[in-house]
């Protein structure tokens, strides 16, 4: 997903805006996310001179894994974002570091929407994604999906507490082996 920006390129304040809907390529870093559904992205470039200033309003779907069941789910967001676009980025960088808007490469007259899309992700996707506020996640002990089914160890915490049990099972399987109890032992 590209805009074409040879028209204002050379015309410091001029602008033009955009709405364009396609798959965006995600690069490397972001296997995580998947991004199953086109998006739209909604803006505003105007020429600096120096480049291209890009303002936008972003909208789709993401794919993520929940942090807390790991389930795969989709999540809308929408978010904006704002990039600058010139032609030698490097070059820039050394002359011009004291703001914090990102600076991306413009490729032969075109800024690359992936890149402002794919920027603005990474600062909008949450830490910890969540399939549901109101996850109950796996069982420490026995890994269970508490969200689909209760779990039979006694939930988490309770690892003494089948430790303990599966040891008297063992006493007494020996037990009926034995043909005796302990009882008789004493
Ligand atoms: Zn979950
Ligand atoms: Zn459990």
């Amino acid at each position: 997903m590209k805009i074409d920006v040879t028209e204002i390129i050379d015309q410091p304040g001029a602008s033009i805006s955009f709405s364009e809907t396609g798959r965006i390529a995600l690069g490397e870093g972001n296997e995580d996310i998947a991004t199953p559904a086109p998006f739209t992205v909604k803006g505003v470039a105007t020429s600096t001179g120096e480049g291209i200033y890009v303002q936008a309003n972003i909208r789709g779907t993401v794919g993520l894994t929940c942090s807390r069941c790991l389930r795969e789910f989709e999540m809308p967001i929408e978010f904006d974002c704002e990039g600058r676009f010139v032609e030698d980025p490097e070059e820039l960088e050394l002359d011009d570091d004291e703001d914090d808007v990102e600076t991306f490469a413009m490729t032969d007259g075109y800024c690359v929407l992936d890149d402002l899309v794919q920027h603005g992700l990474v600062l909008n996707i949450p830490m910890k994604p969540l399939c549901d506020e109101e996850c109950k996640g796996l069982c420490d002990t026995c890994g269970v999906n508490l969200n689909e089914t209760t779990c039979q160890c006694g939930g988490p915490g309770a690892q003494a507490t089948l430790f303990g049990r599966k040891l008297l099972e063992a006493l007494e399987e020996r037990g009926k082996k034995n043909g005796s109890s302990k009882e008789e032992d004493f």
